[in-house]
Order: C-alpha cells, then sequence, then structure tokens
C-alpha cells in the first residue's frame, strides 16, 4: 500500500463518492505520514500501528492515547476489521469462520492449530488459511468455492484482517499463513503482495512462513518471482499430464501443463526457493500407479516438494477419497522415484472443511 490513498482518502473533486481508505495494512512509516498530514506529531503513527496490528483495535475512537478531539475527528475513517458472522470448532480444535465485510459480504477464514507433543514435538503453533477473493472465477471441478460462483477481489485490510480476527480469537500467535481459502491469489496480486508484506512487517510472521497457493495463471508465476521474497510458492498441480488437467481445470486449457512447470523452473531459478506442487487425490481418477510415475517423471531433477491432499468430498460433485492403502502406494511409488513427498490430511473436517463448503452451507 503506498502512503498517497492514506493522506487523500477524500477525493476532493468529489467528495460524495470518495471512499475513506481503510488504514488496516498501512505500515508504521505511512501511517506515521498519515498522522503528520492530519497535523499530529509523527509519534502518534507508531501508536496507531501499535494499536491496529498489537491491541486490535477497531475503531479510531477506541485509542484512548489519542487527544479526544482528534479521535472525534477521525471517528469515521475506518481501521478495516471485518466481524464473525459464523463459527464453527471442529473437535480436533481447528475453527472455521465467516467473517462479514463492510459491504456486507462472506468469505471464509480458517484457524487450524497445532499441539506441540508433551513438550517434546514441535512448538505449539497457529495456521491460518486466508482468502483472497469473494468466491473465485477458476471453477476446478472438485472446489466448492468454484460452484459458488465470483464475486470480487479482497483488498489488502480484508486479508490482513482474517489473520489478526484469528489471532484474537485463540489469544494466540499465529505463526504460519497460508493463502489456500476462497479464491485464486494470482488473480489478486497487487494486494496479496501488499497483505504479505503487512503480516511480515506489521504483523510479524516470518516470510517462510508465508504460503501462497496458485492454480497457476500465465506469466504471473514469473512476475511474482521478480519480487524475490522468501514466501513459499504451492502451485496445485492435481494431474500429471495435460488431457487429464484440463478435466479437472478448466483453465489449464488456455495454459498447458507444460508453460506453468517452464514457470515454475524459472520461479526456482529466480528466487532460489522450491516450489510446493499440491496433488488432490481423487480415487480412480488420477490416484494409479501411472499416474504416479508421470508425475515423477514431470518433476524430476525439479527442486520441489509434492503436498498429495486426499480429496475433501463435497456435495455437487460424486469423486471419491481414495482410501489409505492406495494413498499409501502413490506416496511409495513417488518415494522410490526419488521425490519429495508429504501427505496432507484436511484438518477439521467436521465443520465442513473444503474450501468454500462452510460458506455454502451456512450463507
Ligand atoms: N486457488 C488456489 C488456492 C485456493 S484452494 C489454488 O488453486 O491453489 C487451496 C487448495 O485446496 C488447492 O490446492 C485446491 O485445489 C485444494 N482443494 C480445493 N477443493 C478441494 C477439495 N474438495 N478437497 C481437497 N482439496 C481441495
Amino acid at each position: 500500500m503506498s502512503a498517497t490513498p492514506l493522506v487523500s482518502q477524500v477525493d476532493s473533486h468529489n467528495p460524495e463518492k470518495s471512499e475513506l481508505i481503510p488504514l488496516l495494512g498501512a505500515s508504521v512509516v505511512e501511517l506515521s505520514a498519515w498522522v503528520q498530514q492530519q497535523g499530529q506529531p509523527a509519534y502518534r503513527g507508531k501508536q496507531l500501528h501499535e494499536w491496529i496490528y498489537q491491541k486490535g483495535a477497531r475503531s479510531l475512537s477506541d485509542i484512548s492515547v489519542f487527544p479526544k478531539q482528534w479521535r472525534a475527528e477521525v471517528a469515521e475513517i475506518p481501521i478495516g476489521r471485518s466481524t464473525i458472522h459464523h463459527r464453527a470448532v471442529a473437535p480436533d480444535g481447528t475453527i472455521k469462520y465467516l467473517l462479514e465485510l463492510a459491504d456486507s459480504q462472506i468469505i471464509e477464514t480458517v484457524g487450524i492449530p497445532t499441539f506441540g507433543e508433551g513438550g517434546k514435538g514441535p512448538k505449539s503453533r497457529l495456521t491460518v488459511c486466508v482468502s483472497t477473493q469473494v468466491g473465485c472465477p477458476m471453477a476446478c471441478d472438485f472446489c466448492a468455492t468454484g460452484k459458488g460462483g465470483y464475486k470480487r477481489n479482497l483488498a489488502v485490510h480484508e486479508i490482513v484482517d482474517q489473520v489478526l480476527t484469528v489471532q484474537e480469537d485463540f489469544q494466540q500467535r499465529v505463526s504460519n499463513v497460508v493463502f489456500m481459502g476462497l479464491g485464486e491469489p494470482l488473480l489478486n496480486t497487487e494486494n496479496v503482495l501488499a497483505a504479505l508484506k503487512s503480516l511480515n512487517q506489521d504483523v510479524g510472521i516470518g516470510a517462510r512462513s508465508l504460503t501462497v497457493s496458485t492454480v497457476g495463471i500465465r506469466d504471473r508465476i514469473r512476475q511474482f518471482a521478480q519480487h524475490h521474497l522468501q514466501v513459499t510458492l504451492a502451485v496445485s498441480l492435481h494431474a500429471p499430464n495435460q488431457a487429464l488437467r484440463e478435466k479437472l481445470i478448466p483453465s489449464a486449457r488456455a495454459y498447458p501443463l507444460e508453460d506453468l512447470l517452464t514457470e515454475c523452473r524459472e520461479y526456482v531459478e529466480i528466487t532460489g526457493r522450491r516450489v510446493t506442487f499440491e496433488y488432490i487425490l481423487l480415487a480412480g481418477v488420477n490416484d494409479l500407479p501411472e499416474h504416479a510415475l508421470q508425475l515423477a517423471k514431470c518433476l524430476r531433477g525439479f527442486q520441489s516438494h509434492v503436498n498429495l491432499i486426499p480429496y475433501n468430498p463435497i456435495e455437487e460433485v460424486d469423486y471419491k477419497r481414495p482410501n489409505r492403502d492406495h494413498i499409501q502406494a502413490f506416496v511409495n511409488i513417488l518415494k522410490q522415484q526419488q521425490i519429495a513427498v508429504s501427505v496432507r490430511y484436511s484438518r477439521g473436517l467436521e465443520a465442513d472443511a473444503a474450501c468454500g463448503q462452510l460458506r455454502a452451507s451456512k450463507n
């Protein structure tokens, strides 16, 4: 986010139409510039930053360290927080939220706690799965979000807000953020980049603990690489050949697998970071031994990691999740082929865990 919109929040040519730009997503430098523009000393910017990102202020009128009169003057300027419309807790501690935005649109966010084991295992973590759009235009066949259509991109504050909301609700610092909720992040690259920057610099989450997942949009992975971020890129592959991928992902017709893999290789060269490939396992569709072998061939010599995601059933289509033996057989073939692989079981199935499912059932 640049300092400009913050400073000129009200369009002087058309004050009726001007929209107040929310402050969430702005850096301490931008907030300091803004308070000075308002005739306040620069240190108020630092205070504002702390109240927004650490104390969770929802309105400027809440900020008790600010002079009363100024608070009243700026009370209308939004910080940009959402409200919790619905909250579903799964037995494993995962919490799914439906958040209501200023224009009444509803998005989905998930908080996924991982508990340290008896003090010996990894420290307890809290991962947030954030949405980047209201709905999604990609219409992948197995995905509940696509079935609900597409409304709009999320603004920077609407992405950062999701992380603050989960952090407040769990009363625990968020350690990881995955951009795997509603929407296609690389169709909203500018706001996603600004949100990544704010999550890193304002909320304080390490860049390597941020993961952006994309189905692949032509040229966008290359452009994303030019920013040389330390974040993880996850690419939703889901099929080891073009014919099958086209059946599952309509956008693959205009952007062949070969081109996608070429861009991913460039991403590795430019950033020096490996790519994660996500691969949904759909019983009898893409989970046969021949598919594992083809996948291994596609990725040979590629600095990458395969994340297998057993399909999470959704109502609209009748794909099936493979059983554990099938999943293990697929893993074993990849391992024999020297491909780094892990299986990601969806958390909180009971709370309609698949992308877009809660929104479909409760909205
Ligand atoms: N549009 C981005 C990010 C959102 S989806 C992308 O496609 O990567 C995040 C991940 O969840 C993707 O890999 C997506 O394919 C997967 N997913 C969607 N529906 C699913 C389902 N029913 N079961 C399992 N994974 C699913």
